[in-house]
């Protein structure tokens, strides 16, 4: 049995047993991974409030046997208000969801990690929540490898007129016209869209709040990143379904 710590936010929580939580983890030091934390479902427990979801929490764990477990932990920052606003709370789940689904255990890197811890903040009190779903989903596709190539064709490698352009998800970015017949399902895009894209790569995030995005720009923005996404992902995101009702009005 080995004692270890970690610095991590709660990426979810499942009820395990009478009083337990399995919770998983997205740490600084070691990625992505689970644990029990036995007795964390009791009121005044030790374990409670740093086993929220998106807490930031120091954990002391120790491995043996089957699944980790959290002997202590020491909240940082409790993000509580990520879990009482219905556009809030959908989207910290939305985040919470893609770490779980798109990165495997054990794979620790600390830009994925702050940047986790980065998105939280911005959604707080946000004015525009879509925006920074779209800074999100945009730097995490990068530091997974899949940043969209936006500077040059995708397909030739060749110069890009400004005003035709498709967007493929499938070929890693955009096309230009003489490849558009590579991907049928390439997706047309506005020179405002690529404009935008391009920005929400490079801007730090304490400026993410000056952008300003029209509705054109920001539909295809959002098509173009969730077919992105979704040509990645093993499976239909549950929060997703959630996230466009309630972006439809429907909630
Ligand atoms: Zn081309």
């Amino acid at each position: 049995m080995s004692l270890y710590r970690v610095e991590a936010v709660v990426l979810n929580h499942r009820y395990f047993g009478e009083a337990d939580k399995i919770v998983t983890l997205y740490s600084r030091e070691k990625g992505k991974l689970k644990a029990v934390a036995r007795g964390s479902r009791r009121p005044r427990n030790r374990l409670l409030a740093g086993t929220q979801p998106y807490s930031h929490t120091e954990f002391l764990l120790f491995s043996g046997k089957g699944l980790d477990q959290i002997s202590q932990c020491e909240l940082k920052e409790s993000f509580y208000t990520l879990r009482e606003g219905l556009e809030e709370m959908t989207a910290a789940a939305y985040v919470a969801e893609l770490y779980d689904v798109l990165i495997e255990e054990g794979e620790g890197n600390e830009e994925l990690f702050y940047l986790l811890l980065c998105v939280l903040h911005l959604l707080i009190g946000a004015k525009d929540i879509d925006l920074v779903l779209r800074f999100f989903e945009l730097r995490f596709l990068s530091l997974l490898g899949y940043r969209p190539q936006l500077i040059r064709c995708a397909h030739c490698d060749g110069h890009l007129e400004k005003e035709q352009l498709k967007i493929s998800s499938r070929l890693g970015g955009l096309l230009c016209p003489h490849c558009w017949g590579q991907d049928e399902q390439a997706r047309p895009v506005c020179p405002g869209t690529v404009e935008m894209l391009k920005q929400l790569l490079l801007i730090s995030p304490s400026r993410l709040r000056v952008l300003r995005a029209g509705a054109k720009v920001r539909r295809e923005m959002e098509a173009a990143l969730r077919a992105y996404l979704e040509f990645r992902l093993p499976r239909e995101l549950k929060s997703q379904r959630f996230l466009s009702l309630l972006q439809d009005g429907e909630l």
